[in-house]
């Protein structure tokens, strides 16, 4: 039988990779080869990818990252994801799916609308988002650290990913956190969120891989002893 493969897209990752959000591509990596799938990380032609990541950044590296998604490559992403490509965008990255991001000081970063969702980021008058967060997703607990300053808030075409247990989430007052549209998933839980939550990991692999091959696909379990430890010492200590 034919080894299964995934192509993921890794965006900017030289400009969104804060908070070691480049792990969640060594988990995606790892987590598919200990299947046996062949993977292959682009950098480049979102034609390509089976599967997208965007990492955060601060305001500076979104500015710069704004102009160059806004060129074809913006309309090729919303493809995918109107095709139902699964992706990952981390706090920057997820701001710039939905409508817009309003930083505290300097104009307003045009997003790509995929997600009905806006966000402002209120200087000092509203305190900075930090620190580990604990969300429900569909009833399992998935744990991170936050750091933002921007706050979201959703409209009716999109769903949260998940709802907070403690932390702030989108903007510390409606309990959201993160938002889902189809199979693109925004959050911002850094962490990397993906080590810290082997079951969304495997959530996604599984998800890109059926969208890919377009049938049911049952993926090999591996052991996450470890990684249930680490979750169960992180949730002793913040919930
Ligand atoms: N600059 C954005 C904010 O502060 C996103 C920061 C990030 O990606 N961690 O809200």
């Amino acid at each position: 039988m034919n080894k299964l493969s995934l192509t993921i897209l890794w965006m900017y990752p030289d400009l969104m990779s804060t908070y070691g959000d480049r792990g969640n591509i060594i988990v995606l990596t790892k987590r598919s080869q200990w299947r046996g799938i062949v993977v292959n990380i682009i950098e480049n032609g979102i034609e390509k990818a089976d599967l997208i990541f965007m990492g955060g950044a601060q305001d500076r590296q979104q500015k710069i990252v704004s102009r160059d998604l806004f060129s074809k490559k913006g309309e090729i992403l919303r493809q995918k994801i109107e095709e139902g490509v699964p992706g990952l965008f981390i706090c920057g990255a997820y701001q710039f799916l939905g409508h817009y991001y309003l930083p505290a000081e300097g104009d307003k970063i045009p997003g790509l609308s995929i997600f009905d969702a806006y966000t402002r980021h209120y200087g000092l008058q509203k305190p900075r988002a930090i620190g580990n967060i604990v969300i429900d997703w569909n009833g399992k607990k998935l744990v991170g650290f936050e750091n933002h300053g921007g706050r979201t808030y959703l409209g009716k075409k999109v769903r949260p990913f998940g709802l907070v247990l403690k932390g702030y989430g989108n903007n510390g007052e409606d309990k959201t956190e993160g938002a889902v549209y189809k199979n693109a998933y925004g959050t911002y839980l850094h962490g990397p969120i993906l080590p810290k939550n082997p079951e969304f990991a495997d959530f996604l692999i599984q998800k890109a891989l059926e969208v890919k091959y377009k049938k049911e696909i049952k993926l090999k379990s591996l052991d996450n002893s470890l990684e249930q430890q680490a979750k169960k010492s992180i949730l002793q200590k913040i919930v």
